[in-house]
């Protein structure tokens, strides 16, 4: 277990105005807040590994913190170093520098070639990738046409960004260059704070492999593989400071919310081990790619850069509080040695030559049992390892098994999500990457080494590499949870600085995995090595089953919030559906009363065309006759559609032909009493009864009331026309003034007629798309229905798969048991073998000594009978 080295570097003043406030002050590896005069604030004073002033140059921040990295990643333990601070601090000038100040990347480089060039027993092939995250996507800085990269994970890589370009270099000038081309690609913007500010987290990879060159016979032929991140991350930014909008508002939400995921991992990883429970590495891609130099295998340093400026305090304190907790966080560190079959077959070959050797010149005849002996025990040795083979071979078809179940459930987790992942792969990129591991397994371990391309061997690298194909094919789950939609505001800013833990357990996105080292049995290299990779095989299958299951509850606790506010949803439906149900009711009784009025009307109308036999008391009769018909027919099919008649539809244009027979014929009537009015003025016979002519009027009267009612007119207005017809009736003599006054009136009513029409054809059409309305309502209504029945039904079948899960885990579990118990047993029986060996090694070398004297003293004895030769 190592700590993480954490050091606090204070950027110089902007400006050499003092404000006579509080400073920072500096002292050894400490620093703390001081008045004006020089009195400390308390609370305010933190210590670190190393704390650099402001006349500190970059290449004592590189001595200090990061030289001892670069060299043990050389050596192959993975490695990282980031810069970590609030907007302008001075991030991007420890990691990049400028001309007369090189940063760390750039040292860095130098110094690994050169520390290549120093280990001449061992051959190395270094590639490097340069990539941004911007806005939470991952783009290629190194190839501008590889945006948007997926991270991935698989038992072999790990966590690896899919198709970021890898180049293999072999200089520190090559590396400068490229880093120099993925420059100009990076995102920098202008902020009131920093007129070149870093807009995007930039991490410069550099993988390294190395072997120990054929003609060493030290050499173990084992594989280092190491990791080296240098990673410049964007600042933290007060919205309110940097006067942010549009694109780099958008920008500082996504810095904001990333750093906000960090913070978060380091304080759980800060809580120390045993409490430490699920680290949210899933919430950024940010912390996913850093999975590794958080809490695991790799040795980790972090420059937090600090403003001195007084109006910065807030965010200075904030990133002290940062450093103090990434203080705590301790990695698990170990070489990434990869033993390859040729590496333990070469180790059994040195063996049995070096018994060879011990045997050479020893009595043959007497020793040959002893070599028997041996030989039974190295097949005892070949024994085990085939049972051991045969072990690894029925892992294989478990973890096959295990991934194909995992397969299954994606599929099942996207039916039921309906969730379009992006699963796309870019292997044919990958593929471009070499590696020694796979030269080395291919070609069953007959490297030619000569063709390694080194600082100081220049030979074509393609020699010996090969291509890297097998990546993984499981999708990368979503990293950013919804409930950090806007932390660039103020209040979530200061809650960041301070330390705020967001309560991420209970989103439950990535399962807690324990930290736990394996380390090496040098007693019994090849069987612990083997075994050590099973247990880890399987501890990643155990880990990413959990996992699995963990997704697959998170969905099932969704959809069951899905399905209860679908189910909300629906009854709300319900209601409206009732609502609309309760309108031909309504529609009915209105029917009813309007029907009930018009017979009054009609009454009163007929009256006043007493004798029964005129034209306009035939015309009553008739309208009589239309508008019961009328009622009757709307009566009935409102009727049907209270009862729910499925025909009442259909008979929307039945309704509405009876409508125009009954428009029609009161058209006709009343076009008929006008013509009939006409007919006494013009020829001034005027000798008609005044009662009939002011029964036309009163007949014509009743009938814009009539129509006029339906449109909400009262009664009094009726109660009021009438009136004036019974008085017209009374004053025959007035008949000549009144005739001008109906015939005016006459006029209006024809106007409103026509208003009616409209009216009516206005609410035909209402009645059309309420219907329609009622319809579509009722159609969605039976599709949720529908839905909500196979929804439940999923959440069974997940339920189902769920415990099916459950139950694999626990058998994998088992296995897993098992397994150690079988790795316990065969250690055990390997050291037992060893010793008998060693027993054995010491009686044969007692028996040689025996010998030997035994002989010498047959020469002292017989001098001449005793050839020499055979001594
Ligand atoms: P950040 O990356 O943290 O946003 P920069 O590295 O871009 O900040 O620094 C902002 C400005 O401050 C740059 O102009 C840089 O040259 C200057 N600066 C930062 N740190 C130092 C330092 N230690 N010495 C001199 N200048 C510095
Ligand atoms: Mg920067």
């Amino acid at each position: 277990m190592e700590k993480i080295c954490v050091a606090v570097r204070v950027r110089p003043p902007v400006s050499l105005e003092t404000s006579g406030g509080v400073f920072w002050k500096v002292e050894d590896n400490r620093v703390s807040l001081h008045r004006q005069h020089d009195t400390p604030v308390s609370g305010t004073s933190y210590a670190f590994d190393h704390v650099f002033e402001e006349t500190c140059s970059n290449a004592r921040v590189y001595e200090l913190l990061t030289k001892d990295i670069i060299h043990a990643a050389v050596e192959g333990f993975n490695g990282t170093v980031f810069a970590y601070g609030q907007t302008s601090s001075g991030k991007t000038f420890t990691m990049n520098g400028s001309a007369d100040n090189p940063g760390v990347i750039s040292l860095g480089v130098k110094d690994i070639f050169d520390a290549i060039q120093m280990m001449s027993n061992r051959e190395f092939l270094v590639r490097v990738s340069y990539m941004e995250i911007y806005n939470e996507e991952i783009n290629d800085l190194l190839a501008v046409e590889n945006q948007k990269l997926q991270i991935h994970e698989s038992l072999e890589h790990g966590v690896f960004v899919a198709g970021l370009r890898e180049e293999i270099v072999n200089s520190a000038e090559q590396v400068l260059k490229l880093i120099e081309s993925g420059e100009v690609n990076r995102h920098f913007g202008e902020t009131n704070m920093n007129v070149r500010s870093s807009r995007s987290h930039t991490i410069f990879r550099m993988v390294i492999e190395s072997k120990g060159k054929d003609n060493d016979s030290s050499s173990t032929d084992a594989i280092r593989v190491s990791v080296l991140n240098l990673v410049d991350l964007a600042g933290s930014e007060r919205i309110a400071k940097t006067g942010a909008d549009g694109v780099r508002l958008k920008e500082g939400k996504h810095i904001n919310k990333s750093l906000m995921a960090l913070g978060n991992v380091i304080n759980k990883l800060s809580d120390g081990v045993k409490q430490r429970g699920h680290i949210p590495y899933r919430d950024s891609k940010l912390t996913r790619i850093l999975q590794p130099a958080l809490g695991g295998n790799a040795k980790t340093s972090i420059i937090c850069t600090i403003a001195p400026e007084e109006d910065h305090i807030e965010e200075t304190k904030g990133t002290l509080q940062f450093a103090s907790r990434a203080k705590r966080i301790t990695n698990c560190v170990q070489v990434n040695e990869i033993l390859t079959d040729a590496a333990l077959l070469k180790r059994q070959k040195l063996e049995i030559e070096e018994l060879r050797r011990k045997l050479q010149g020893s009595h043959a005849g007497v020793l040959e049992q002893e070599i028997l002996k041996l030989r039974n025990d190295m097949l005892k040795r070949e024994k085990l390892q085939l049972e051991l083979e045969e072990e690894r071979r029925s892992r294989k078809e478990r973890d096959q098994c295990v991934r194909e179940q995992q397969m299954r459930l994606q599929n099942h987790n996207s039916l039921v999500t309906s969730s379009g992942g992006n699963g796309s792969h870019s292997e044919e990129q990958n593929s471009k990457r070499q590696s020694f591991c796979e030269e080395c397994s291919d070609s069953n371990g007959i490297c030619q080494g000569g063709a390694f391309r080194t600082p100081c061997s220049k030979a074509a690298p393609n020699a010996f590499v090969v291509k890297r194909s097998n990546y993984s094919r499981l999708p990368e789950y979503s990293p950013l949870p919804d409930t950090f939609s806007n932390v660039a505001d103020e209040d979530t800013w200061l809650k960041m600085n301070k330390g705020y833990i967001a309560d991420l357990d209970s989103l439950q996105m990535t399962p807690a995995t324990k930290v736990q080292s394996f380390p090496l049995n040098d007693g019994t290299p090849g069987c612990s090595n083997e075994n050590y990779r099973d247990v880890q095989k399987l501890k990643r299958q155990l880990e990413n089953v959990t996992e699995e299951k963990n997704e697959f509850q998170r969905k099932y606790s969704e959809e069951k919030i899905l399905n209860a506010r679908l189910t909300g949803e629906i009854s709300e439906l319900r209601q409206e559906v009732l609502v609309i149900r309760e309108i031909p009711r309504r529609l009915y009784e209105s029917v009813v009363s309007s029907k009930d009025f018009y017979e009054d009307l009609l009454c009163s109308m007929k009256s006043f065309a007493a004798d029964g036999e005129s034209s306009t008391a035939k015309k009553l009769v008739s309208i009589s006759e239309i508008g019961s018909s009328l009622f009757s027919t709307l009566e009935t099919n409102f009727l049907m559609a209270m009862d729910g008649d499925k025909s009442f539809s259909n008979n929307d244009s039945l309704v509405r032909e009876q409508c125009k027979v009954f428009c029609e014929k009161l058209k006709s009537t009343i076009s008929a009493l006008i013509l009939s009015e006409k007919a006494p003025i013009d020829n001034k016979q005027g000798k008609n009864s005044p009662c009939s002519c002011n029964n036309k009027v009163v007949c014509a009267s009743s009938l814009w009331l009539f129509l006029t009612y339906n449109i909400s007119f009262r009664n009094e207005a009726l109660t009021h026309l009438v009136l004036i017809a019974v008085k017209g009736c009374a004053q025959e003599e007035e008949s000549t003034c009144w005739k001008e006054k109906l015939s005016s009136e006459l006029n209006t009513i024809k106007e409103k007629y026509h208003g009616l029409e409209k009216d009516l054809d206005l609410n035909n059409k209402f009645l059309e798309t309420s219907k329609e309305m009622y319809d579509s309502l009722e159609r969605e209504f039976r599709l949720l229905q529908e839905e909500r029945d196979s929804l439940l039904n999923k959440v069974s079948e997940s339920s189902q798969t769920l415990t099916m899960v459950t139950d694999q885990k626990e058998n994998v579990l088992k296995d897993y048991n098992t397994e150690v118990e079988k790795k316990k047993n065969l250690e055990e029986e390997i050291k037992q073998f060893s010793a008998a060996f060693a027993c054995r090694q010491k009686s044969l070398v007692s028996f040689h000594s025996d010998l030997k004297s035994k002989i010498e003293k047959l020469r002292a004895q017989n001098p001449v009978s005793v050839p020499k030769s055979r001594g």
